[in-house]
Parts: C-alpha cells; sequence; structure tokens
C-alpha cells in the first residue's frame, strides 16, 4: 500500500505522550465493515512509521455518546480532534481521503508543536485530555438531564397527589353518605324503611369504593411506569416487528368496534436507538385511545417515516372525534382530560406518560388534528447511526 510521503521527522525527537497529532478511528461491528477497518488500521500503523501519532480505535455501540458528539453518522469514520479544526473522514476511500489531507495534516501538526513546547503553552491538549473533556460534558449533559428528570418527577407526583386527594373526596363523600344513611336507618323502626333502600346504599357504597380502588391502582401503576423512564435501556431496535405484534394484540379490540385498520411501515427503516419496552408502552397508549375515541366503524392507521438523515416519525391517526386547537398541548400535561371524555374510563395520565419516554429519548410528540374529523399523534425517535 503507498504511504504518502509527507514531511519526515525524526521518530526519536518525538514525545509520544504529547504527540501533536491525535485521531480518533470510529469502528463498528458488522462483519461486512471489518475488512475495511483493517486496511485503515494497517494503513495507519504504516503511517505511524514515519510520523508518530496518536490513534484510537472506539467502538460505536460501546460509545454511543462520542457518537453523538462528533454528530457521525457513517462507519468507519476518521476524525481529527487535534490540531484544529477538527476534521472528518467517512465513506468507502477513507484512505484515499486520508492521503489527500496527510501532508496538511502533518504541517498543521508540526507547527502546534512548536507552540505545545514553549514553555508558556497553556493547556495540555493531549487525547486523554480531549477525551476526558468530551467526557465530561457529556456526564455533566447527563446529569443536568437527570436533574430534570427528577425535578418534573418531584412535580409530577406533588400535582398528582394534590388532584388525586381532590378526586377521592367525592366517591369519599358519596360513600359516606350512604353509611350515615344506614347509620339513621338503624335507629328507625324497619317498617318504617323505604324500600329497597338498604339494598339501595349498600350497592351505592360498595360502587364508591369500587371506584376510589381504580382510582388509586392507576395512580400506583403511573408512578411505577414513571420511575421506570429514569432508567432507559436504549439499544439499536428495529420498529417493524415490534409494531407488528402490538398491532396483533390489537385485534380483538379493533374488529370488536368494526373499525377499519392501515399499517404503513416502510421495509427499509432504519432501526432507531430507544427502549424498546418504553416505545412499546407509548404505542400501546396511543393505539388504545384511537380505539377508545374513535366511533364503530371508523379507521386508525399506524404510519412511520423516515423523516430525516437523524430521526424517524411515528404517526397513529384515527378518524374519532378530534381535539380542539387550545387544548392540544394540555392534553400532554397529566391528568387532563377533555370535558367530553370524562364519563369515559381513564384518568388522563396516558399521554403525559407518553411524552416523558418520548422526551427521555430526546425526540417531540404533538397532535394533529381536524375538530371532527380526526387527531394524528405524531413522535419521533433518534435513527441508530450504527
Ligand atoms: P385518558 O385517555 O386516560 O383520559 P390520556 O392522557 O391518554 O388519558 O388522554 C388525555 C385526553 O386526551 C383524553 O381524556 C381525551 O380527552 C383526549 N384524547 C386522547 N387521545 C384522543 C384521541 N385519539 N381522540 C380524541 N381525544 C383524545
Amino acid at each position: 500500500m503507498l504511504v504518502p510521503k509527507g514531511r519526515q521527522v525524526d521518530p526519536e525527537n518525538i514525545n509520544h505522550s504529547s504527540s501533536a497529532l491525535q485521531l480518533l478511528l470510529f469502528v463498528d461491528e458488522r462483519p461486512s465493515s471489518q475488512e475495511q477497518i483493517q486496511r485503515i488500521k494497517t494503513y495507519l500503523q504504516e503511517l505511524q512509521t514515519n510520523y508518530p501519532f496518536e490513534f484510537q480505535t472506539i467502538e460505536v455501540g460501546a460509545q454511543p455518546d462520542l457518537v453523538e458528539h462528533f454528530r457521525l453518522i457513517a462507519t468507519p469514520s476518521l476524525v481529527k480532534i487535534y490540531p484544529e479544526p477538527r476534521q472528518t473522514l467517512t465513506g468507502s476511500d477513507l484512505i484515499g481521503q486520508l492521503q489527500q489531507c496527510w501532508s496538511r495534516w502533518q504541517e498543521d501538526a508540526e507547527r502546534h508543536r512548536v507552540n505545545l513546547t514553549k514553555p508558556e503553552s497553556p493547556v495540555d491538549r493531549g487525547i486523554s485530555y480531549a477525551l476526558d473533556r468530551i467526557r465530561l460534558d457529556d456526564e455533566i449533559f447527563k446529569l443536568k438531564k437527570e436533574n430534570e428528570d427528577l425535578q418534573a418527577q418531584l412535580q409530577f407526583k406533588d400535582q398528582v397527589l394534590v388532584l388525586l386527594a381532590h378526586d377521592l373526596r367525592s366517591p369519599l363523600t358519596a360513600a359516606s353518605i350512604a353509611l350515615e344513611t344506614l347509620e339513621m336507618l338503624q335507629n328507625r323502626d324497619p317498617s318504617e324503611w323505604p324500600p329497597n333502600l338498604v339494598e339501595h346504599l349498600c350497592k351505592q357504597a360498595r360502587a364508591q369504593l369500587r371506584t376510589m380502588n381504580r382510582m388509586i391502582s392507576e395512580i400506583l401503576q403511573a408512578a411505577r411506569d414513571k420511575s421506570s423512564q429514569l432508567r432507559l435501556a436504549c439499544y439499536p431496535v428495529q420498529l417493524k416487528p415490534l409494531c407488528e405484534e402490538i398491532l396483533a394484540g390489537f385485534e380483538r379490540q379493533i374488529e370488536g368496534k368494526s373499525l377499519g385498520l392501515l399499517s404503513d411501515i416502510p421495509q427499509d427503516l432504519p432501526m432507531v436507538y430507544a427502549d424498546a419496552e418504553l416505545i412499546r408502552q407509548v404505542l400501546v397508549n396511543l393505539l388504545e385511545n384511537a380505539v377508545k375515541y374513535t366511533q364503530e366503524g371508523g379507521r386508525i392507521s399506524l404510519s412511520i417515516l423516515h423523516r430525516t438523515s437523524g430521526k424517524v416519525q411515528v404517526s397513529v391517526e384515527d378518524t374519532g372525534p378530534g381535539i380542539p386547537e387550545e387544548k392540544r398541548d394540555r392534553i400532554f400535561e397529566g391528568h387532563f382530560r377533555l370535558k367530553r371524555d370524562e364519563g369515559r374510563e381513564g384518568y388522563g395520565l396516558g399521554l403525559a406518560l407518553c411524552r416523558k419516554v418520548v422526551r427521555a429519548h430526546h425526540g417531540q410528540i404533538w397532535v394533529d388534528s381536524v375538530l371532527g374529523q380526526g387527531s394524528c399523534f405524531n413522535f419521533t425517535l433518534p435513527v441508530y447511526r450504527g
């Protein structure tokens, strides 16, 4: 293999620990890439014999944060992290590109070496320093995000507690009135009791207790789901089989309401980097709502679009009653239900959980709707850059 002739430097004079040129080679584990990766590594090693520099090989699956940091879109990629400006080479002819850049990179590195050896050189910009700084930035970003999530979780818990206390009051009052009436009856002669009253009051009290029990169960379930969102277990996920499995689980409900179902998921959809179980939960919530709020004989569809190089967009559409424009954000805030739907089963928490999950994946969720014609809930997920 031809090694370009750059400026020849005596290796004896190079201080390896402060090498002036630092490269990162990002690789993946796909068997089809291994031959190319090996060629690049061999080539870099040959270059090193003429001009010592530092390079590290980074496995993208093990370091997704670094991949995100350098905004890499393909592997293998070679990133010159020092000296600045940073430069990224990607593509099938990576060696050819490197041959073209090599003399310039060496010259830049030599210019910076002169600066580095000056006593007043302010910082050690070694590769480990650069990597430490990147990791630190990522760590700070993660901690900030965790802090925000915890704050939001605390706020959510406070909010739910207040609302739960408020909502429990009405079934509690109704159950108490039924019991008090029963107590009053005890002091009267049974012959004076209105017919069926005792039976009616007992039934009333039991129904109110059941309502309270359902409310508490839903809240406990929601609290469990919320705390698990803080522990995302992300990995590359194929959305098509996941969606097909979920849709299969809805068959009976969809048939029961004679709904039409359309699914439009491209074969060549890229994988997303996500927590599959939480995404399943989002899809199930959206589909459950679509089924719940769409009248018999309506239509539901699930479609996915590869929207930009970095995102896919998932959409669940229905021909239900739609959502008034001024409420399209509020329904995601938690414990909010449209007045018209208050009689239906539910606790107004499903969409808030969906938003929490999607945001934890750095995605967005929103609804488009035409009142009286239907709603389309959309959310985005990051594409896995393998
Ligand atoms: P729940 O369905 O348990 O009330 P959600 O958080 O899932 O709670 O939804 C909040 C509110 O948004 C619902 O009460 C309903 O008023 C409205 N909504 C949600 N999905 C739809 C839909 N597909 N069509 C019409 N309205 C919807």
